[in-house]
């Protein structure tokens, strides 16, 4: 059972976060793709009028269909805003047999690498670290080499999307399209809870 993580914000979930999954699935042969919204404090998300459970509900939407997707609810339901290294933890003790991987993009790969202590991390996960435009990985790969020859870093290369949540975000309040940036029914979702229109 090969089982990968991927956490993020996801606000909103869009088409660069299912891109980056579904090329892990492939790449790697990986059974399944735990999405993991995480935490945020409360005032963080009133800014912009997404809370946690829209940020889950619309990862549930965004993965329907895809069999080997499933979205996790763990770290949105904890108090506290929760450590990477303490989410693998979890898992590695709820599935001791699975192989773990956790999927970043190559800007969020840099901040875990940056931690006090990333080799907790990476004895029991393989990082996947996807290429994202306008985050080139040659910058760091000073930094990442022990860990690339040591097998426990994985660059994988995909089809470049240039999309943020942050852009989503921009693009609603500024009342432009996000068709085909998102799924369809995350747009339809963004609509009728009227999200993000303000920034
Ligand atoms: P924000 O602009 O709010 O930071 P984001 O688009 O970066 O949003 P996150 O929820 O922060 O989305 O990212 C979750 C994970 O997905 C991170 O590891 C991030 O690097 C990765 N990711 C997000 N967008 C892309 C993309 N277009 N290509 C590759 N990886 C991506
Ligand atoms: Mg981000």
């Amino acid at each position: 059972m090969k089982l990968a993580i991927m956490g993020g914000t996801f606000n909103p979930v869009h088409i660069g976060h299912l891109v980056c999954a579904e090329e892990a699935v492939s790449q790697y042969g990986l059974d399944r793709v735990l999405f993991m919204p995480t935490g945020l404090p409360p005032h963080k998300e009133i800014q912009n009028g997404a809370g946690p459970e829209d940020r889950y509900r619309m990862c549930v939407l965004a993965i329907g269909g895809n069999p080997r997707f499933e979205v996790s609810r763990y770290e949105i339901d904890k108090q506290q805003v929760s450590y990477t290294v303490n989410t693998v933890r979890h898992f590695r003790r709820q599935m001791p047999e699975a192989e773990l991987y956790f999927i970043t993009g190559a800007d969020a790969v840099l901040e875990i690498l940056e931690w006090k202590d990333p080799q907790d991390l990476l004895m029991m996960a393989t990082l996947i670290a996807a290429t994202r435009p306008g985050y080139p990985l040659d910058k760091i790969s000073g930094s990442l080499s022990r860990f690339l020859t040591e097998n426990r870093v994985k660059i994988m290369e995909i089809p470049g999307i240039g999309v943020s949540s942050t852009m989503i975000r921009r693009r609603v309040s500024e009342r432009m399209s996000i068709r085909y940036l998102v799924p369809e029914g995350i747009r339809q979702y963004i609509n009728k809870e009227g999200l993000y229109r303000q920034e």
